[in-house]
């Protein structure tokens, strides 16, 4: 098969197009041909070697994979060939305690599925059932590569972590971004008063057009003062953080006494300075949020193939141009997911 392989960490540069042998199906597993394959900027983070997971070249990357299954492997029951499945993005051991009670995303043994197969930037790949969602109808193969990452870190967070209500307000920090346009998307259809923010006028209108009602640009605007006087000086009841740096302290400020403060991510800044004072007089929560669980995963498939939320597609590219995708990636531009069509 065909398969996108980086051999040393580095810039995008260092992937290459190879030849490899097709993956078999050991027991319990079973063989799939990758139908699309989205990009995330973990994928940087690992090439370029600065993930934190223990990650060697070489290497295929890719968590987020649509396929079809072309074989079985030994002892395999429940599953068929030609049908269409997605891989829950963690591999988990599915016997501790949080897989068994349903929080495998803190599982005691687990890495990105990536880790343990071979990863998605590639025709084939082979693994467990027990990572197997199956794709609703109705739902296109790049859609549906859209939709797992975003859309199951929105609702992880937005629900379960965050317990959004229909009546709250709440506040998405860079709505441009994969994960905050899901999190606009899913806030608005729950029936929350969305508020957010981007750099840009464009992102904030294209947001609009998914649910957002108050739009605020941090690049020109001060964030806080723009949320205080939509919500007639109270603040938000819920913020929903996945950048870190100023945006962590902009999100703190932007809440209502008792609000909740949801996060998932840190790259404009992991180590921030915090003051205890306002925190503990106005009883607010810090939540942490770490990826989502199968179930959750099914929901919003289920979601999208009945056409309640809409997973963004930016542009699809072919294996081979795989270096000019993570480049379209890395630079920014993007309003929506990069897909990549074996
Ligand atoms: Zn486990």
């Amino acid at each position: 098969m065909k398969a996108v392989v980086f051999e040393e960490f580095g810039g995008s540069d260092v992937l290459q197009v190879k030849e490899l042998p097709d993956p078999e199906p050991g027991p319990g597993e079973v063989a799939i041909d990758i139908l699309a394959s989205a990009l995330n900027h973990l994928d940087v983070d690992v090439r370029e070697g600065v993930s934190r997971f223990p990650v060697e070249p070489p290497f295929v990357l890719g968590v987020e994979v649509v396929g079809r299954i072309t074989a079985l492997g030994e002892g395999v029951t429940g599953w068929e060939v030609g049908e269409r499945v997605m891989p829950y993005l963690m591999a988990t051991c599915g016997e501790c305690e949080y897989c068994r009670t349903g929080r495998e995303s803190l599982c005691l043994s687990a890495g990105f599925i990536s880790f343990s197969t071979s990863g998605g930037y590639a025709e084939k790949l082979a693994c467990s059932v027990r990572h197997l969602v199956r794709i609703p109808e109705g739902l296109s193969d790049e859609a549906a590569a859209a939709t797992q990452i975003a859309f199951g870190t929105a609702w992880h967070m937005l629900f379960t972590r965050g317990r959004l209500a229909p009546n709250e307000r709440v506040l998405i920090n860079s709505v441009g971004s994969g994960i905050g346009s899901a999190a606009v998307q899913l806030a608005h259809l729950a029936g929350a008063f969305v508020l957010g923010n981007a750099s840009s006028d464009e992102k904030l209108a294209r947001a609009s057009e998914f649910g957002l009602d108050v739009g605020i640009n941090y690049a020109t605007q001060d964030v806080v003062e723009e949320v205080m006087r939509a919500t007639d000086g109270r603040g938000v009841d819920l913020v929903f953080e996945h950048v870190g740096g100023e945006l962590f302290q902009i999100g703190l400020d932007s809440l209502a006494k008792d609000g909740r403060l949801v996060i998932c991510g840190g790259h404009s800044g992991e180590v921030v300075p915090f003051d205890i004072i306002p925190f503990f007089r106005s009883q607010r929560q810090i939540i942490g949020s770490f990826v989502y669980s199968r179930w959750e995963l099914e929901k919003v498939l289920d979601l999208a193939a009945r056409g309640l939320i809409e997973p963004l597609v930016y542009k699809t590219y072919r294996l081979d141009d795989a270096r000019e995708a993570m480049e379209t990636m890395e630079r920014r531009e993007h309003f929506g997911k990069i897909v990549l069509k074996p």
